[in-house]
């Protein structure tokens, strides 16, 4: 793993709709390893490589979830409505992130009524609507010469990091920005194969909005006439205390997630035979994975393979425990084998 790109891409703010900084830190890798780079109307980010007869997208959401500001009294303390699938428990008593309209970088933390103050029980009612974010603060008038109005956002604000035997690493975002990671690293190796950027024309579209409905994909999707399509996302580990074998068997460091179905099949359907064949390539290149049958949640996997006369698609990633937290938890080794399982399809041919 490239560790530095890897902190960049997770550290990057970048929730869904106001995908800014990421943006950045994307371009700032793509370092001109690509022929031309177009952004379209919903913020996507694709860029464009090779002259092949055959059209290959390869697709990562780079948006994260993140609050945005609904209200804020006169003493200053902002609240907040979800952009994304958030727990009311994994927001409270954390430390946010919120670059303003105008660029400027803010903290604030959530907070909530100390222990000392508590009733019986009142710690079980909480709900996002009755959080509460502490800026620093007076009142409201110098929240607001600091530029913080109704409409600003906040994302988690978690620094990345690799700990424990030194094979897994935690931080924000993973979701999906371990996805943004195998997508640059392939792109940056297919730019440098004349072979393949004879046989195929790639299209390596990094977009916005999925955690609040798939939206960019499905735009991203619909300007090219696509082959084939490949989606980088993560998937919920099962492999921590309380969830039962039977829910979820994905484990950290069992290696690339096959995403065959997902949420009991309303979102994607992959071919039989794709699963069969990518089977096939990642035993021949001993590439380790494990397939998953979802039963919630889905990816722009999803809407990719029902968008025009549909376009056939797979889904890989990797296993991350803690989803939609400021602490998601990986394994390096997974990681790796998604960037090499992914080449490996590519280089044989696959698409
Ligand atoms: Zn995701």
């Amino acid at each position: 793993m490239n560790e530095k790109m890897m902190r960049d891409l997770s550290e990057a703010y970048g929730v869904s709709g106001f995908e800014t900084e990421i943006k950045d830190v994307i371009r700032r890798y793509a370092d001109n390893h690509y022929d031309e780079l177009r952004e379209d109307s919903l913020g996507n980010l694709i860029f464009k490589i090779g002259e092949g007869d055959k059209k290959i997208l390869i697709e990562s959401h780079m948006d994260e979830v993140g609050l945005i500001v609904k209200y804020i009294d006169d003493n200053g303390f902002v609240y907040v409505s979800p952009l994304g699938g958030l727990d009311a428990h994994t927001l409270l008593n954390q430390r946010f992130k919120l670059i303003t309209s105008k660029g400027k970088r803010l903290w604030a933390v959530s907070g909530s009524k100390a222990i000392h103050l508590q009733e019986d029980g009142e710690d079980e009612k909480l709900k996002i609507k009755d959080m509460f974010l502490d800026f620093g603060v007076k009142n409201k008038e110098e929240l607001q010469k600091l530029g913080v109005n109704i409409g600003e956002v906040l994302s988690y604000d978690a620094p990345f990091m690799v700990f424990g035997n030194g094979k897994y690493a935690t931080g924000k975002a993973l979701d999906n920005r371990t996805g943004c990671y195998t997508s640059m690293e392939i792109m940056r190796k297919v730019y440098k194969s004349k072979e393949l950027k004879k046989r195929y024309t790639f299209f390596f579209a990094f977009t916005t909005q999925e955690e609040i409905g798939l939206k960019g994909a499905r735009v991203a999707a619909f300007k090219e006439e696509i082959d084939f399509a490949l989606v980088l996302d993560t998937s919920p580990a099962g492999d921590t205390p309380g969830i039962e074998k039977k829910v979820s068997e994905l484990m950290l460091g069992k290696g690339v997630v096959i995403d065959y179905v997902q949420a009991e099949g309303r979102g994607l359907i992959m071919r039989k035979e794709h699963l069969e064949e990518i089977k096939k390539i990642f035993d021949k290149n001993k590439i380790p994975y494990q397939v998953e049958i979802g039963t919630g949640g889905v990816s722009d996997a999803a809407i990719i393979y029902i968008t025009k006369s549909g376009i056939p698609t797979v889904g890989l990633g990797i296993a991350v425990r803690y989803l939609h937290t400021p602490v998601e938890v990986m394994h390096i080794e997974d990681l790796d084998n998604l960037v090499k399982g992914s080449l490996s399809l590519i280089e044989s041919g696959f698409f």
